[in-house]
């Protein structure tokens, strides 16, 4: 079906040159160093690293914190991603997620900064040549203009970009490797590269791969470029279930960006770690299940519709028994959980009681040691509260690791995570 052309809006110079002539440059630098000097393994390793660290700037920062909350993280770590982000040269923060919220909530249509029903070449980077849909308006992005690390990133874009690239352009020289070759290299021909990567993500992530999840846009899982773009090619997943900080939801998914989430989780830089619960990720798949397969019959042959349809049903009811089998597992699951949490509840209690008691005692034979009437008697009393001391710094340690379990309990539970052994 074709659909009417976009309106013209202005060109966006700054951006048309930059997407044309860096590049250019950046190949044409390359080639030139390479001839002359030659690069060496230092300017490749270098250029990875920077990939990574900036391309996660993108994806750990820009996508999954800033423009879907998917989880929380404190000022230090979100200065990092405006930094690395501002490297990446794909504009402030503030703007790309902005342009990626109108491109969650208009998908495949003419509000959708880079609709992909217009066009491989569009999506890719067309649109970035001239004003999107919506201009500067940034009014869907009020919480990460209250966020004032984002706010002087945007004020200061420019600056910011050019200076991360220096210094990791310098500290790459510094470690290894001639200064001219790491910003050639490492900074100018990896800018390119890491852009295009995301790109890749509007416009392959949109026409290649498979839909499990729902065929309600033109998203899709790609596994292949999920293996160059960090984890973002799990993008028919991403589209159902944005808020969730993983792209790829089972573990064996090549999804990098969700592993630096979890593990910055562990050492106390990110928490409230989103994901879908697991019966409407499940539900979200039957439903998509029956509804391709009624799509697929539909199409062969009407003089056997009939046919058709009782196997349909077979097939329905059979979706619907392992849906069934599921929820109940998932319910036993659940319940299975619920004890255990009160169980841990009732632990945690018994030893805060354990710890007051003790506390108790020791304030106890303070005042008696204060009262003794011998030096005898005292230096009983004190030999005792050694003891205790001792037994409460014990208490201490068993109640805050008892808390620290329930409280893990508590979050899984409330997040409908499985417990280990359930169906999934
Ligand atoms: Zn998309
Ligand atoms: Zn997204």
């Amino acid at each position: 079906m074709s659909r009417p052309p976009l309106p013209r809006r202005p060109i966006v110079w700054r951006n048309a040159l930059f997407l044309t002539v860096f590049p250019a440059v950046a190949v044409a630098a390359t080639i030139a160093y390479g001839l002359t000097v030659g690069i060496g393994w230092a300017e490749v390793i270098a250029a990875i690293v920077l990939w990574w660290l900036t391309g996660l700037g993108i994806t750990a920062g820009y996508h999954r914190l800033f423009s879907h909350c998917g989880y929380r993280a404190p000022a230090p770590l979100r200065f990092v991603y405006a930094a690395l982000g501002a490297a990446a040269c794909q504009n402030s923060a503030i703007a790309w997620s902005s342009d990626h919220r109108y491109h969650h909530s208009e998908t495949d249509t003419d509000g959708d900064p880079y609709d992909a029903t217009r066009g491989f070449w569009y999506s890719h980077m067309g649109w970035i040549f001239r004003e999107g849909p919506q201009g500067n308006d940034y009014t869907n992005v009020p919480d990460l203009r209250r966020d004032p690390i984002l706010v002087w990133q945007h004020e200061h874009y420019l600056a910011v970009a050019v200076v991360t690239n220096l210094v990791l352009g310098g500290l790459a020289a510094l470690i290894g490797g001639h200064l001219l070759g790491m910003l050639i290299v490492a900074v100018l021909l990896r800018i390119v590269v890491v852009q295009h990567l995301t790109f890749l993500i509007n416009s392959a992530a949109h026409v290649w791969g498979t839909q499990p999840w729902s065929k309600g846009t033109t998203s899709r899982d790609n596994w292949f470029l999920s293996l160059f773009t960090l984890g973002e090619g799990y993008h028919n997943y991403h589209h159902s279930f944005q808020a969730d900080y993983r792209n790829g939801p089972r573990w064996y998914n090549c999804d990098p960006t969700k592993w630096l989430i979890w593990c910055l989780s562990k050492v106390g830089l990110a928490s409230d770690l989103r994901r879908a619960p697991v019966d409407v990720v499940l539900s979200t798949r039957f439903e998509e299940s029956c509804r391709s397969l009624a799509a697929r019959l539909e199409g062969w042959g009407a003089h056997t519709a009939e046919e058709w349809s009782t196997l349909l049903e077979q097939k329905r009811e059979e979706l619907r028994c392992r849906r069934d089998q599921f929820l109940e597992g998932l319910r036993e699951g659940k319940t299975a959980m619920r004890d255990q949490l009160l169980a841990a509840q009732a632990k945690a209690e018994l030893r805060l009681a354990e710890l007051k008691a003790l506390r108790a005692a020791h304030r106890d034979g303070q005042r008696r040691a204060a009262d003794a009437k011998t030096t005898e008697l005292r230096r009983a009393i004190e030999r005792e509260l050694t003891h205790l001391r001792r037994a409460i710094r014990q208490a201490q340690r068993s109640a805050s690791a008892t808390l620290r379990g329930w409280e893990r309990l508590a979050r899984d539970y409330s997040a409908g995570v499985l417990p280990a052994g359930s169906p999934a």
